[in-house]
């Protein structure tokens, strides 16, 4: 059955002159443990409809559920709960907060969510050791490589046990062997994990990863070639 459904998804922003419509009924679905890697060039609304998806912007028209729930029918309050306890985010700029350590950064969507118990620290230090920061955990950010902050990300995105990863060019701003280092971390904790995992990128490398393709293209979302259908049985 599918966890993550996507169906419609319109998306207008009013400008000056005219409305501009960035997706044009975008739907896609996913079950438990299932990834789809989107392409798209800069500007086609990759991140639009992972903001939406993410429950970080609303739709002009269409829906989202997520784990049976209508997140945009929930209150503020509620909808914040919502995303923080079902909802993991990892973008192209790693967001870690400058003077907390990489232990720290783990553990703030704890701190956000009511509290740092002993089991979430050691999610928090089993998840750094998995993706190769267990010399690092009382490192600053600054302390700390490219790559290395984005694989903290990486497990602040997971320290909650989301079910939905959403990442935005997550390898946009490493270079090579990291950006290589990354793509392979999501691909085996997505796996590990059983996350669905929903990932925007224009770099065909990070997307050949992924067995689920979809371009967009013209604000709509279309498989590419070879690639599985966007709407599984
Ligand atoms: P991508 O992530 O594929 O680079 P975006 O989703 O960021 O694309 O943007 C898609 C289009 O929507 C762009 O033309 C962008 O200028 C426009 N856009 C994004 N956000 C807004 C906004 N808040 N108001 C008006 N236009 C926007």
């Amino acid at each position: 059955m599918a966890e993550l459904v996507v169906e419609d998804i319109v998306k207008e922003y009013p400008t000056r002159t005219e409305r501009l419509v960035v997706l044009k009924g975008c739907s896609f679905s996913l079950s438990a443990g299932q990834a789809l890697a989107i392409l798209g060039p800069s500007g086609s609304g990759k991140s639009t409809l992972l903001h939406i998806v993410g429950t970080l912007d609303r739709p002009t028209s269409g829906s989202v559920r997520l784990g049976g729930v209508d997140p945009f029918g929930l209150a503020e309050a509620s909808l914040a709960r919502f995303r923080s306890e079902r909802i993991g985010f990892v973008f192209q700029d790693h967001y870690l907060l400058p003077q907390c350590t990489v232990l720290e950064n783990v553990l703030v969507p704890a701190l956000a969510a009511g509290g740092v118990t002993p089991a979430i620290v050691e999610r928090a230090q089993t998840l750094l050791a998995r993706v190769g920061l267990s010399e690092r955990l009382d490192h600053l950010p600054s302390e700390i490589s490219g790559g290395e902050r984005q694989r903290a990300a990486l497990a602040r995105a997971l320290v909650m046990r989301p079910m939905l990863l959403l990442a935005d060019e997550p390898t946009g701003n490493l270079d090579r062997a990291a950006a290589a280092a990354v793509a392979r971390l999501l691909v085996d904790l997505q796996r590990e994990e059983s996350l669905m995992l929903v990932l925007v990128t224009h770099s065909l490398e990070l997307a050949s990863h992924f067995p689920r393709r979809a371009e967009l293209e013209g604000g709509r979302l279309q498989p590419l070639a070879g690639a599985p259908s966007l709407s599984p049985p």
